[in-house]
């Protein structure tokens, strides 16, 4: 029943290279948990942490309660995943599946079980003879994940185990991968910086920048509600403005795009009158309405640019303020449209998201 905990965990390298920057954070047992982030904002070194395989600067990892920072990694029973892992060339897959139980000297039948149960659920036991030289890259990945399940541990860390797949067995596996982690009630860390894998493997992500974590959701939690403009730009993809409020009541408030652009109403009634916001709706929640549409919520706005790329549409309109929006719409859309057309855009309230206006705008949007 592995059940993590983090608290406070702090890793810097050298005098000033701060890796991972007061991380809590709890994977419940049986949970399959996603560290998600732009490259170097500190997943890996999270996961070595995890791992023992790096000692943390500050903070305690807690394995079911009990500390594990100073417990060396071969004994902490937590099986591993790297994108670049060491297969023994010279072992066949069944010799590699069971390396590290005979190792640890388990008696031979306990060894045979664990390694078929693996091989089977990997479904790799027509391959067990095989040589590491005659697998394609999905196979070796296969044998990995064999590896770290025949240990034993109930607990496994992933560290983009995908990453030198080819995005179509990528999205094959990541599926794979959720099952048997599911089937076999273990608990998961994995590591990855692709939103998409994140999105479609993980009960729960956690979304890392610069070494903290910003948010930690499920994946609908985090694309219906980011708590933070990058999280609402890391996560799929929004539109941005400025604006201000201009107006509030119960069921939310009115904000002035700015430059004197058009109102909008939100449903989100934290903010006060006068507060410089930035808003966000994701672009496929932009709605089209033809020019004549007397739909609530809509504002009129011009097409410059359509782009087909078969299941949607990206349609690129301009506001009378001169700002940008992009809507992303289902194939073949409800109304005809050209560029040039002018159009009523609808942004539902229940769409848009509120934030503060930040300090530095173009650094919230950076996606590193
Ligand atoms: P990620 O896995 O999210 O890409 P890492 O955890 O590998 O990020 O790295 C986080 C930061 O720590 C980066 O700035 C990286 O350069 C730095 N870093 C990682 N490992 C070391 C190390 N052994 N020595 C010095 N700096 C490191
Ligand atoms: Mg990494």
């Amino acid at each position: 029943m592995p059940n993590v905990k983090l608290v406070n965990i702090k890793k810097v390298f050298g005098k000033d290279v701060v890796a991972v920057d007061g991380v809590n954070l709890e994977v419940q047992d049986g949970e399959y948990l996603t560290l998600l982030g732009p490259s170097g904002c500190g997943k890996t070194t999270t996961f070595r942490v995890i791992a023992g395989l790096e000692k943390q600067t500050e903070g305690q990892v807690f394995l079911d309660g009990v500390e594990i920072s100073d417990v060396p990694p071969e004994d902490r029973g937590i099986g591993m995943v790297f994108q670049h892992f060491e297969i023994f060339p010279h072992l066949d897959v069944w010799d590699n599946v069971a390396y590290s139980l005979k190792i640890r000297i388990f008696p031979k039948r306990q060894i045979e079980e664990q390694v078929l149960k693996a091989l089977k659920m990997v479904n790799m036991i027509d391959r067990a003879g095989a040589f590491p030289r005659d697998l394609s890259a999905p196979e070796l990945q296969r044998v990995g994940i064999a590896r770290a399940i025949a240990t034993m541990s109930k607990l496994l860390l992933f560290d983009e185990p995908l990453g030198s797949l080819d995005q179509r067995y990528r999205d094959e596996f990541r599926i794979e991968l959720r099952r048997i982690i599911k089937e076999l009630g273990y608990t998961a860390i994995h590591v990855t910086h692709d939103q998409d894998e994140a999105m479609m493997i993980s009960d729960r992500i956690a979304v890392m920048r610069q070494g903290k974590i910003l948010q930690v959701g499920t994946p609908t939690e985090l694309y219906t509600r980011p708590n933070s403009i990058f999280v609402a730009n890391f996560i799929g993809e929004s539109n941005f403005f400025n604006g201000m409020i201009i107006k509030k009541n119960e069921t939310g408030v009115k904000i002035r795009m700015r430059a004197g652009g058009p109102v909008i109403q939100t449903s989100d009634n934290s903010r006060n009158i006068g507060e410089s916001v930035v808003f966000s709706i994701r672009k496929e929640f932009v709605k089209l309405h033809p020019l004549g549409s007397n739909d609530p919520y809509t504002i009129e706005g011009e097409i410059q640019e359509i782009s087909f790329l078969g299941s949607y549409l990206r349609v690129y309109i301009t506001l009378k303020n001169l700002d940008s929006v992009e809507a992303k719409i289902t194939y073949p859309p409800r109304f005809p449209i050209q560029v040039g057309d002018r159009v009523r855009i609808k942004f539902h309230p229940k769409n848009i998201m509120v934030y503060d206006y930040p300090k530095n705008l173009e650094y919230e949007l950076a996606l590193e």
